[in-house]
């Protein structure tokens, strides 16, 4: 086998689909029953994009973009399934994909020259290269809190249904008529809430950190938009690749405190009547950075959430104080905070009370006790590092990749790791729109694979001297941004005891692009070839 590729979420299949046109033999394994990665995982009520569905489309087939049409401008989890499917439908990839195959381990032996990769079962496959297409947010590693008798169904204290967000089961589940708890407030549990409200008979939020969270003023494309992004999809495409973030979203140039106040606060006001990421992408380049407009906009910010909540005391404890704006990524919501306002939903702070445990019939906490049939936790992941350190991965010496990454990612381009040769952590890093990232990354790592076919190498590593260039490269990037001003999954905050970094390149996306491009363009410059 020439590679084997883990996972058939977006990144994964397009490394399939690239190696298999290059002719190489290639296998790709995938833990769940279908294919869509993040798409297939995470079904819960509510799940859907919050990039515009036009820039989260491939961009690598004209007939791809022409065939498929979107039929949400933030496309719901059922359509962006039927996307993947479609996909592997359509570029044959089917024969190449086994699903419900977890790979267990993968083993560099040095002799050879190739990985022995393990899957659930006791299989073994040989390999030459091993590309880790896991996803930065793997639904195997999701977390679930360490309180007392949590787990999910069948394995905590609870007798009821449970289940995490990015677990969410095949067949529906009942909610009318049932009381849940919904542990969690960032994306997840800020889209489920409001649906599983409209239905449950009773629905308690447990939030620990209230989030800003924003509308995302979702509709359905119209037929004359359709062609519109069809007349000229790549000129559309390009323009997202081009953009710092993978958005066509450009900060407006003037610093926020130097426009006269009844400007600036318009500017928000229509910022914030517009669908997805505007209120934060188009704002005032500054908003984040500017120490004065970042309050300022936080406060605006804080006044929208109020407005939306008819009970101050309930306001309060959802309106963020510990953080400013930004400093955590942006949840988008549906009908969230007009959801407190039903007399069937209840929120519990549980700074102020504390969850004691998790028992057979709800949750306890240090007031009282909850009753639930149903709890949801949307409790995050331990991102970027959790889906490859789970794997029991040997590289070189038989050190472990968790060993290796004990003090956080470390790695070249955020692509490859010293002492694990020929293997590509191809999880897509750029803190932009994921799809503008997760193209660029599988055409990286594709083209390195048949450079090295090409020229008969029998192997690729990066060498140490790169790796802590690059290291220190991101934590300069990092240094003095907002997000050190929150724990989240973008620092690592979110998992007791996981060392706190910066888990992306805190770059723009056309500096990663460069970064990447020219390494490779210089005959993989801060690589050894051997
Ligand atoms: P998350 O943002 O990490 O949120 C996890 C939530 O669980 C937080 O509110 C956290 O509170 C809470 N939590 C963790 N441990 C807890 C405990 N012991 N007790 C009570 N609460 C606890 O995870 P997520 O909502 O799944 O989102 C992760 C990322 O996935 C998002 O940032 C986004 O990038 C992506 N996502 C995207 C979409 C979309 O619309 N496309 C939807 C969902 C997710 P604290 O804040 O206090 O830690």
């Amino acid at each position: 086998m020439n590679a084997v590729v883990v996972g058939a979420g977006l990144t994964g299949l397009y490394e399939l689909y690239r190696l298999r046109e290059a002719g190489l033999s290639v296998q790709l394994f995938e833990a769940g029953g279908g294919v869509a990665g993040t798409w297939y995982w995470n079904r819960y009520p509510g799940c859907c994009f919050d990039s515009e569905s036009e820039i989260y489309s491939y961009s690598f087939s004209d007939e791809l973009l022409q065939e498929w049409s979107w039929k949400h401008h933030y496309s719901l989890q059922p359509d962006n399934e039927r996307y993947y499917n479609y996909v592997c439908d359509r570029f044959d990839l089917w024969p190449h994909i086994r699903l419900n195959t977890e790979v267990v381990g993968a083993d560099w032996d040095e002799a050879t020259g190739e990985w022995t990769v393990r899957v659930g079962g006791g299989e073994q496959v040989q390999t030459r290269y091993l590309v880790l297409a896991v996803g930065i947010l793997s639904a195997p590693a999701r977390f679930i809190p360490a309180i007392p008798g949590a787990g999910e169904t069948g394995s905590g204290a609870f007798q009821g249904e449970a289940y995490h967000t990015s677990n969410w089961p095949l067949e529906e589940v009942t909610v009318a008529g049932r009381k849940v708890a919904v542990i969690g407030s960032g994306s997840s549990g800020v889209q489920i809430t409001p649906i599983l409200a409209a239905q449950a008979d009773q629905l308690t939020s447990f939030q620990r950190t209230p989030t800003y969270c924003a509308p995302l003023r979702n509709a359905p494309v119209s037929e004359a938009t359709q062609q519109e992004w069809k007349s000229d999809y790549q000129g559309i495409l390009d323009e997202a690749k081009a953009n710092p973030r993978g958005y066509r979203y450009n900060p407006d140039p003037r610093k926020a405190m130097e426009v006269e106040r009844g400007e600036r606060w318009e500017t928000y006001e229509r910022l914030w009547q517009r669908p997805g990421f505007a209120k934060w992408m188009e704002n005032f380049h500054d908003i984040t950075s500017d120490p004065a407009a970042s309050a300022d906009y936080t406060e605006f910010v804080r006044g929208k959430i109020r407005e939306r909540i008819s009970s101050p005391a309930v306001a309060e404890k959802l309106v963020p104080k510990d953080h400013p704006f930004g400093a955590k990524r942006l949840p988008m919501e549906s009908g969230y905070y007009e959801a407190f306002a039903q007399d069937n939903v209840a929120l519990v702070d549980v700074k102020e009370d504390p969850i004691e445990a998790i028992e057979a019939g709800g949750v306890r906490t240090v007031s009282g006790f909850h009753e639930a049939d149903l709890i949801v936790y949307a409790t995050g992941f331990d991102s970027v590092t959790g889906g490859m350190t789970r794997i029991d991965i040997r590289g070189v010496g038989g050190q472990t990749l968790k060993e290796a990454w004990s003090e956080g990612p470390r790695g070249y381009l955020n692509l490859m790791t010293e002492g694990f040769p020929n293997m590509f952590t191809a999880v897509p890093r750029a803190f932009c729109n994921y799809p503008r990232c997760a193209e660029l990354v599988a055409e990286w790592v594709a083209d390195c694979i048949y450079a090295m076919e090409a020229r008969g190498a029998r192997s690729i590593v990066p060498t140490v001297e790169a790796e802590d260039a690059w290291q220190a490269r991101i934590e300069a990037l990092a240094q003095g941004l907002i997000f050190e001003k929150a724990d989240s999954w973008f620092n690592g905050g979110n998992i007791p005891g996981k060392k706190r970094t910066f888990m992306l390149f805190p770059g723009s996306l056309p500096q990663y692009r460069e970064a990447i491009t020219e390494a490779a363009a210089a005959d993989y410059d801060g690589f050894v070839v051997a």
